[in-house]
């Protein structure tokens, strides 16, 4: 399909404001960066955090001198500050790991033999794939309580089944990838607590937009991506429960991971804690920026920039409805919590065509595609179709997301840049 390439209507907008943003995240003049949901843009407290450290940049955890000693203190402490904020209870280990997805395959080495996975069928593949075999997966519910209440009676037929009486884990994602929309997370914990199961949390969408607290929640894994969370340099978390971490084989065996290794292979001490599964030189830069962001958002007024957030994820949902053609994913009812993320459709418009467009005419990223949650995708994307009564929707969507730096311009721009589509 060739699209017809009309130049943008001119600004019919309201000026930029930029929202309140702590982080000072970093960009490029002229740049409109819609893409957050795939990797956030860096902030000024990470790029500090690390320009600081980078002159003492040693071994962490295996030198003796001044700048190892340095490294270590800063990779222990990045540990804790991070711990502190997602609430971490005294009985759980903060691991870092690179990113959600090994968080989660991390889990999914540790978890007790005989362990069922429930989990839903809208799950980003992070959170679908790495979960054993025999694990449940439920349809898509269509409504959060209704997710609450299809947990809860595939939690009790476990119960009363053959496997009752082994571990049960609750695999959920905080926020969707590709709708924003949130997911009941403090009631699915409360469910699965009812039914002595217990459940992670897939945050990494989650976290960059609301505060997340493990404790409050109530929630015995996190995993969180720094990349998506305005930290650079890959470094992601595994937070939760000591024991089944430490009962686990080690993720990555190596150095770091043991305390004693003899002649004979077999004769090798795992160490506890955290250092067991990170095994090999870690990731210092990654764990102090992360470290950095945690600490600048610990201080930041979160509720005004939800807030904010809304407003722009609210004025991009308008605009698109406002759009001939331009159709919603969403997997609840319109008014249902979300974070800013809106993937949509232009009936007759190729999804990959029009975000090159809008790249190549009009510097904005958006992402296209399934979004690495083709089930969940695929699914809306038939939905949508049969609301808007179409048949001509592309297999494919759009996906717009904002954060931190977003502005009304931005919003606007992207409106604009649509509606010289349609
Ligand atoms: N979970 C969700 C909800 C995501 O959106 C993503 C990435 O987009 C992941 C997990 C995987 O994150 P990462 O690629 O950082 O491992």
């Amino acid at each position: 399909m060739t699209l017809t390439l009309v130049p943008p209507a001119p600004a019919t907008v309201t000026p930029a404001s930029a929202g309140p943003d702590p982080l000072g995240v970093l960009g490029v003049p002229g740049q409109v960066n819609l893409d957050h949901a795939a990797s956030a843009p860096c902030a000024r407290a990470a790029a500090d955090a690390v320009a600081e450290l980078l002159p003492w940049y040693a071994s962490v955890h295996r030198g003796a001198g001044a700048l190892s000693r340095r490294c270590t203190l800063a990779y222990e402490r990045a540990r804790q500050t991070v711990g502190d904020f997602f609430g971490a209870r005294p009985d759980d280990h903060v691991v870092f790991t690179r990113n959600t997805t090994d968080a989660l395959n991390l889990l999914a080495r540790a978890l007790p033999p005989g362990t069922t996975v429930v989990t839903f069928a809208g799950e980003h593949h992070a959170n679908l794939l790495p979960w054993p075999r025999g694990s449940v997966r439920l349809p898509v519910p269509d409504s959060p309580a209704g997710a609450v209440r299809a947990l809860d009676a595939a939690l009790a037929e476990l119960r009363r089944g053959a496997t009752c009486g082994l571990p049960v884990l609750v695999a959920v994602t905080g926020a969707s990838n590709v709708t924003g929309e949130r997911w009941p997370v403090a009631e699915l914990a409360r469910v699965a607590r009812r039914h002595a199961a217990r459940i992670v949390v897939d945050a990494a969408q989650l976290a960059p937009h609301a505060p997340v607290d493990v404790a409050a929640l109530d929630v015995d894994y996190l995993a969180v991506s720094g990349h998506k969370l305005y930290a650079p340099f890959g470094a992601g978390i595994l937070l939760g429960r000591a024991d089944w971490l430490d009962a686990a084989p080690p993720y990555l065996a190596g150095g770091g991971a043991t305390s004693h290794v003899g002649a004979a292979t077999h004769e090798v001490r795992w160490v506890t804690g955290p250092a067991r599964h990170e095994g090999g030189t870690p990731n210092l830069l990654g764990a102090v920026a992360l470290a950095a962001v945690c600490a600048a958002l610990a201080g930041a007024d979160r509720a005004a920039l939800h807030a904010d957030e809304q407003r722009l994820v609210d004025r991009l949902r308008d605009g698109l409805a406002a759009l001939p053609g331009a159709v919603e994913l969403r997997t609840f009812s319109p008014d249902a919590p979300r974070v800013g993320i809106v993937s949509f459709v232009l009936a007759g418009r190729d999804s990959a065509e029009v975000a090159a467009y809008l790249a190549r005419e009009h510097d904005i990223g958006v992402r296209d595609g399934l979004f690495c949650a083709h089930p969940l995708a695929r699914r809306l994307l038939a939905e949508a179709a049969a609301r808007a009564g179409r048949d001509d929707l592309p297999p494919t969507a759009l996906r717009a997301s904002l954060g931190l730096g977003s502005t009304v311009a931005d919003v606007n721009r992207l409106l604009a840049a649509l509606a010289a589509l349609t």
